[in-house]
Parts: structure tokens; sequence; C-alpha cells
């Protein structure tokens, strides 16, 4: 079998466009722009490339985009005052620290601090909350963009077998949320997991995120299994892959996402969603 692609670069434009389509609608009929404000911390470069694809894609939508850019010897204070503002402005509607933050801050205290209904990255344990019991609101991005990604295959999700590798916050947990309210069977993996080969070779779905270069095999991968790798990993040749080995991988999964033009481009059309219906929950 040879995989059919599942292109993100090319379903995140059409969400782009419906995006902008909405929001010159409401601009004609006199209402302000949906707003997005995104707080980088230090200089990243990872972070710097990552915050510059959500400015541009937001303002390829017509949004607000406020970007507030601070010295990495911002204190944990002048940043929770600096959400605190941004709380309380009215053009914007969700706010967006970009993680990692340098060490001396506490990321849960700044999570924490975001309103609930701006927290358009859904990392806020109230939203995290709602998606564990079934009454989701703002869905954390990534794994919100894999079940579009998965929706658009056209496979029926219910009662699947799916195998999550990681189990970070940001990925691994939610995306096993997620699967779990399409009704997946869920297996949960990370670095303590015995026998995984053998987990993933049951797996009918697979959502890699490890952050270990080509590290799922083709072999290890069922026959028609849909695979969506999360991975972004630099090689030393300076180009990008995923955590799963996508030559061997495509010729036995029946849908697998490349990387670049995957799960990167839904991540961000997913916060312009997020953002969109932030918006459209305040006004
Ligand atoms: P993380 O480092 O927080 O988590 C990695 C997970 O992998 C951990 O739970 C760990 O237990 C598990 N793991 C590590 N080694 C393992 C092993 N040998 N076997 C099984 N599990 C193992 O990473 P993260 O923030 O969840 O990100 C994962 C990857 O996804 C990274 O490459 C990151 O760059 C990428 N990412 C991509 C997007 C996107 O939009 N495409 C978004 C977020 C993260």
């Amino acid at each position: 079998m040879t995989a059919q692609i599942l292109d993100g670069k090319a379903i995140a434009a059409d969400i782009k466009a419906q995006l902008k389509t909405e929001v010159d609608q409401l601009l004609e009929a006199g209402k302000r722009r949906p707003g997005l404000a995104v707080i980088l911390v230090g200089e990243n470069p990872a972070s710097q490339v990552y915050v510059r694809n959500k400015r541009n894609s937001c303002e390829q939508a017509g949004f607000l985009s406020e970007l507030i850019e601070l010295p990495a010897s911002t204190t944990q204070q002048e940043l929770l005052e600096r959400i605190d503002i941004l709380n309380k402005d009215d053009a914007i509607d969700g706010i967006l620290v970009q993680l990692p933050l340098p060490d001396h801050i506490d990321e849960n205290a700044i999570i924490e601090k975001i309103d609930i209904s701006k927290d358009v990255d859904g990392f806020h344990p109230y939203n995290v909350g709602r998606l564990t019991l079934r009454m989701p609101n703002l869905r954390p991005c990534t794994p919100k963009g894999v079940m579009t990604l998965l929706e658009r295959t056209g496979h029926k999700l219910s009662g699947l077998d799916a195998v999550i590798i990681g189990q970070s916050n940001i990925v691994g947990r939610p995306m096993a949320l997620e699967l779990l309210a399409a009704r997946c069977t869920i297996t949960v993996c990370h670095s303590r997991t015995k026998d995984l080969e053998e987990k993933i070779r049951n797996a009918d779905v697979i959502v890699a995120a490890v952050g270990i270069a080509n590290f799922v095999k083709g072999e290890w991968i069922k026959e028609g299994a849909l695979v969506i790798d999360v991975g972004i990993n630099r090689l030393d040749n300076g180009s990008l892959c995923g955590d799963v080995d996508f030559e061997s991988a495509k010729e036995k999964a029946s849908w697998i996402t490349p990387v670049p033009g995957g799960v990167g481009p839904m991540t961000v059309a997913t916060l312009l969603e997020n953002t969109f219906q932030a918006y459209l929950n305040r006004v």
C-alpha cells in the first residue's frame, strides 16, 4: 500500500481563507476584527519562527495581531502584569504565551493567569478540564488540528485502536482526550513504555509526538493505519523531519502526514479558529 498524503498545508490554507471571508463579513457589518496577542520572552530561534508564522497567518485571515517581545530577563511578576493588561483589553480575544519560557519563570503560573475566555492555546487547567469532561470549549491547538486532519480522511474513528507516543501536556495528553472523545480505544506511550513496537503494530491510528527524528519505523506500522506525525526535528544538514520514518511508513499506512507541511500548519490554523471562537464567545 502507498499512503495518501494528508496535506496539512492545503487544509490549513482552506481554513484561513474561510476565516478571512467571515472576518470580511464582520467588518462589512461594522464589527471589529478578532484580535490575538502573542507574547514572546527571550530569543529562542525556534520560538521566533513559530511566532512569525502565527503573526503572518493572523494577517492573512484579517485578524488584529499584537506581538509583545520581552527580554529573557523579564521577571515572572512583570509577565503576569502584562497578561493582566491583555486580559482587560477589549480588542484582544486570544492571548498566547509562546513556550518554552526561561527557566526562572513558572509556566503553570503564567498559563493560569490567562483569562479562561482568552486561553486560545487551551492549556489552562479549566479548558483542559472541560475537554476531559467532554464539555470542550477552547481545545489545545495541535491535537485539535490533528482531529481536523483525521476527519478529512473520511475514516470513521469510533472503535479504532489509537496509540499516542508522547505524554506531554501540550500534545500527548490532550491528544489522548481528543481520541477518547472520538470513541477510539487509546494507549498512551512514553519513555518508560514496555514493548512499544508491539503496541504500535496493533494500532489503527498512530500519533507520534516524541521529538526523535525518524523514530517510528515503517515495519512497525499495521497495513492501512492512519499515521500522524507531530514531531519537528532539525537534522544536521538543516532540513526538517518528523518522528516517523516517512519513506518506509508510507508503504504501510493508508494516510500519512508529511513533515513539514502536515501537523505544523494545522496548529497555526487551529489557533486562528480558536481565536475566532473566543471572539464569537465574547461579542
Ligand atoms: P516533549 O519532549 O514534552 O514530550 C516528548 C514525549 O515523548 C514524552 O512524553 C516522552 O516520555 C516521550 N518519549 C521520549 N522518548 C521516548 C521513547 N524512546 N519512547 C517512547 N516515548 C518517548 O515534547 P512535545 O512538546 O510533546 O513535542 C513532541 C514533538 O512534537 C517535538 O518534536 C516537537 O517539536 C513537536 N511539536 C510539534 C508541534 C506542531 O505543531 N507540529 C506542536 C508541538 C510539538
